[in-house]
């Protein structure tokens, strides 16, 4: 049960006496109810409470001078820089880490009001499809606990799950805002690659990161979107352009939609996840939208591109963390060489470690043109065929992912198969387009099913909208 949907139902509880406070205060209590799914890294108890009791005196001395997001409480998945707080990328290596600052999207929602009740769980250094890849072990899915909850954002979404905040901040390299989402049943959002600010955030592959939204409404995303949004300074990525108002207002505009026909007819998808996204298809015509099945001549190419440059990217960004200058430092070390050899063998999960091999070697010397340079070829174009289709629809249409959440455990062996669980997401980063995850139904012992719509780069606005007419 969602007690309250927006932040404008707060606001109403505190005309009628309510205190903010005991907001805090109910969203507190379902994180203890829920300590065993393993969601938070760390409550922000007493800051909270004490942020609770300003606002509230900001409140009652003058309740029409609100910030935006007054009323609202959020989690941040631990990648997020939050000044003052640990941060540890669920890594040994970043253990005992503080921020020194915050992240621009931090920064700016604490300036609006927004009050933030938690770090949670996530996998590490966002490398991963299940939240298991995790120093603190792994989340559980709140509608079926033997269930992952999907990732890397995983926690995100279970803090929605079990109503422990409004709002989730998350991040999205390959899927891990929109799988987790559609794992989770709620809605999940991935702006366009350059909207919001990566400052701050643990880089993992710095051409693919984007922070994004969690939530149990998309009106909730919007605010929160219009929040965050926008150029940065300490972010040369981040477009310095106008944003448009993402607003959600009633309409049913009627749109031209594609899918890939290879991606509903890959042998890989579940057959209940097809003919339920068929059955969704059906009810968008009945709606009067266009709905067209195109070919897409890339869609085996995918996750082998993705994961050359992700790793390629993994493999640079992650050569800072060397035991001098964050966090871990290894106590077993006898001369510099070792130290930074046994400071990263100790600090770093298996999954990274691989990835960080993977990468090395695609960019090594004699490997760099077919791997790494082949791979940037293939992703560019992706992005022409992509963008090409933009041309004629406005929106792209993809199932969030091929199969329903798994067991905790079932894929944790299996490497390759866990990187084809992404085959749907990634196309999305890959590109730099917005998308978002619909949850369109809630089965049975956590067999959720997830949507996802794409659109033109910056066109949030529209995605927004076109999400919420649904
Ligand atoms: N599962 C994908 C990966 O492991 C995506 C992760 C993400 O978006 N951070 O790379």
């Amino acid at each position: 049960v969602i007690k309250y949907k927006n932040r404008y139902e707060v606001i109403e509880d505190l005309q009628n006496g309510i205190k903010l406070e005991n907001v805090v205060g109910y969203y507190l209590n379902n994180i203890e109810k829920n300590i065993h799914l393993n969601v938070f890294v760390e409550v922000y108890k007493n800051e909270a409470t004490d942020k609770a009791r300003i606002l509230q005196e900001k409140f009652d001395k003058n309740p029409n001078d609100l910030g935006l997001l007054f009323g609202m409480v959020f989690t941040i998945k631990d990648v997020i820089s939050h000044k003052e707080h640990e941060l540890s990328a669920a890594s040994n290596i970043l253990k005992g880490y503080t921020a020194l600052y915050n992240s621009t999207a931090v920064e700016r929602i604490l300036a609006e009001d927004a009050i933030i009740i938690g770090r949670v769980n996530c996998d590490q250094f966002g490398m991963g499809s299940t939240n298991e890849n995790s120093i603190y072990g792994p989340t559980r899915n709140a509608h079926n606990e033997s269930l992952i909850p999907g990732g890397s954002s995983g926690a995100s979404a279970v803090s929605l799950q079990i109503d422990s905040c409004m709002v989730a901040l998350g991040t999205d390299t390959g899927g891990s805002v929109r799988q987790p989402a559609a794992f989770c049943s709620v809605y999940g959002f991935k702006p366009t690659y350059g909207r919001v600010s990566r400052h701050g955030l643990i880089a993992y592959a710095s051409s693919f990161d984007q922070i994004g939204i969690l939530s149990n409404s998309i009106e909730n995303i919007s605010e929160a979107l219009h929040v965050i949004a926008g150029g940065d300074d300490f972010d040369s990525t981040c477009l310095q352009i106008e944003k448009p108002s993402y607003h959600i207002k009633t309409g049913d505009k009627k749109h031209k939609i594609c899918y890939f026909n290879q991606a509903l007819e890959s042998s890989s998808i579940d057959p209940k996840i097809k003919s339920e996204t068929f059955d969704y298809i059906h009810k968008l015509k009945d709606k009067g939208h266009e709905v067209v099945g195109v070919d897409s001549k890339y869609m085996d190419y995918l996750i082998p591109t993705y994961y050359i440059l992700t790793t390629a990217e993994a493999s640079s960004n992650l050569s800072r963390y060397d035991g001098i200058r964050f966090g871990k430092r290894s106590d077993n070390a006898k001369n510099l060489d070792e130290m930074y050899r046994k400071t990263r063998t100790e600090g770093f999960s298996n999954e990274v470690k691989r990835r960080i091999m993977l990468g090395t070697f695609v960019l090594s010397s004699g490997y760099y043109d077919a791997y790494y340079t082949q791979a940037q070829k293939v992703r560019r174009l992706i992005q022409k065929e992509t963008l090409d289709l933009f041309e004629k629809f406005d929106f792209l249409l993809m199932p969030a992912s091929p199969s329903f959440p798994w067991e905790i455990g079932a894929k944790s062996n299996n490497p390759i198969e866990m990187y084809l669980s992404d085959m749907y997401t990634v196309h999305a980063n890959m590109v730099g387009i917005p998308g978002i995850n619909i949850p369109i139904s809630t089965g049975k012992n956590g067999k959720n099913i997830g949507i996802q719509f794409m659109s033109k780069k910056f066109e949030e606005d529209n995605l927004l909208q076109f999400a919420a007419s649904l």
